[in-house]
């Protein structure tokens, strides 16, 4: 059985949270996207931990972790984050990297910050982690596999011939230093010994595991409004952040994905740059931010704020209905208990016209949201472990938002930790 966890919006809606609760029942978690520009975080009894490439079921001795095809693998990031784990106590955890998957090179991390500086005021508020870069090598078919680290000959011509190419964008667009082939070479033969314990066939595994009626979760980073494809594009990830792709990232057949679970916070909160048009600004976001989350809202990867906003129907619906979504999972409600009256976003205005339809980027730019309150609930709801038990008006704003997104809200996340959560 293979269950996918997704995000409906621009990511941090709590993924970390819920993929490391289902884990408890899972036999492999496989990250199937994305890199170590996002992060996760995680609270369990070995205490706080913020990862940003191995998924989040590392905390059990009973799962595998494997990190897929469709990553982008920075590798002494991924060695970092498991000594990390290991200088806390957690129990070295079983991880498989995909000998498919391609690795993030020291200069992809390079020209992502010189795009940025070259940009200025029109960069895209890239966390510098290499992905785009990273990605448009991947499908221009100049990146490096994870394979070809073990391949002497290959390795070294093709270091060159990259050099070559790279050094004529450094030279003549960002006027920076130029590469030399023998470090990139010896930089290689690091990685390459670094990551060799953990190097395997991730699709023959899976296919296996499959046969084998183990239980697989696909966890997905960032949300549908980043996908290259159905998001805000440009302001969008490098990689597909639909559960669809979890096929593709992970190497299995798509009809094997049965479940895929959406997560959705109670409020809204972006990183980056673009259309944004729930945001809100001034004391009332600083106040949302200060309480949000786990200690607030700032990213797990940059710690800078992340922009905030009220609950936006017109995304979300969006968000679910792109992952294929079986179930959402509703989480940092509990955050939400100090305000008299609870701002959604119901519906844009688009030059005059109401839609709940999410429009394609540059009709969002002009939009302007269309707000109902619905009444607070004003008390504290975390420790509540029964769906009946939460206050009416908690109750009505859940059942709200269920009938405007159109998916079944089958767990309501009331706290970060573990236990914190309501199955309805
Ligand atoms: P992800 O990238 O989707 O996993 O999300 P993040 O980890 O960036 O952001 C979620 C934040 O909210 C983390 O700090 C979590 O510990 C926290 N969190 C998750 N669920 C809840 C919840 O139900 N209530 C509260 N207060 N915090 C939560």
């Amino acid at each position: 059985m293979v269950e996918a966890v997704v995000g409906a919006n621009w990511g941090d809606e709590g993924k970390g949270k819920i993929t490391d609760m289902l884990s408890e029942k899972a036999d492999i978690i496989v990250r199937f996207q994305g890199g170590a520009n996002a992060g996760h975080t995680i609270v369990n009894n070995y205490g706080k931990f913020a990862l940003h490439t191995l998924p989040s079921g590392v905390f059990y001795s009973h799962t595998t972790s494997v990190i897929a095809n469709g990553v982008a693998v920075n590798i002494p990031v991924i060695i970092n984050e498991i000594r990390s784990l290991t200088d806390r106590g957690v129990p070295e955890p079983k991880i498989m990297v995909s000998n498919r998957a391609q690795i993030v090179m020291p200069y992809h991390i390079l020209f992502d910050e010189y795009e940025e500086e070259r940009l200025g005021k029109n960069s895209f508020g890239s966390t510098k982690s290499g992905i785009a870069p990273f990605y448009s090598d991947k499908y221009a078919k100049t990146g490096f596999q994870i394979s070809e680290l073990f391949d002497e000959e290959l390795l070294s011509k093709k270091v060159v011939s990259t050099c070559e190419k790279k050094n004529v964008l450094l030279e003549h667009l960002y006027h920076k230093p130029l590469l030399d082939p023998d470090e990139l070479l010896k930089t290689l033969h690091e990685y390459r010994d670094m990551i060799e314990p953990y190097v395997g066939d991730v699709s023959l595994f899976l296919h296996n595991a499959i046969k084998e009626g183990k239980t697989i979760l696909l966890e997905g980073q960032l949300g549908t409004l980043k996908d290259p494809d159905h998001g805000i594009y440009p302001m969008v990830t490098s990689s597909p952040t639909l559960a669809g792709y979890g096929a593709i990232g992970a190497g299995i057949p798509p009809y094997e994905i049965k479940k895929v679970v959406t997560v959705c916070k109670a409020y809204s909160s972006a990183v980056g740059a673009g259309a944004f048009v729930s945001e809100i600004f001034g004391d009332e976001a600083d106040e949302l931010r200060r309480r949000g989350g786990d200690g607030g809202e700032y990213g797990a990867t940059t710690g800078r704020p992340r922009r905030m906003g009220w609950f936006d129907c017109v995304a979300s619906k969006y968000g679910c209905r792109l992952q294929g979504t079986t179930d959402v999972a509703f989480t940092v409600l509990d955050v939400l208990g100090y305000l008299d009256e609870i701002p959604v976003c119901v519906a844009y205005e688009i030059d005059g016209e109401e839609t709940t339809e999410f429009p394609v980027t540059a009709k969002l730019e002009k939009a302007k949201p269309v707000i109902k309150k619905l009444p607070g609930w004003k008390t504290d709801i975390r420790g509540i472990k029964k769906y009946e038990d939460l206050p009416e008006n908690c109750r009505k704003y859940i059942e709200f938002v269920e009938s405007q997104l159109g998916y079944p809200i089958t767990m309501v996340s009331n706290g970060p930790a573990r236990e914190d959560i309501i199955y309805r």
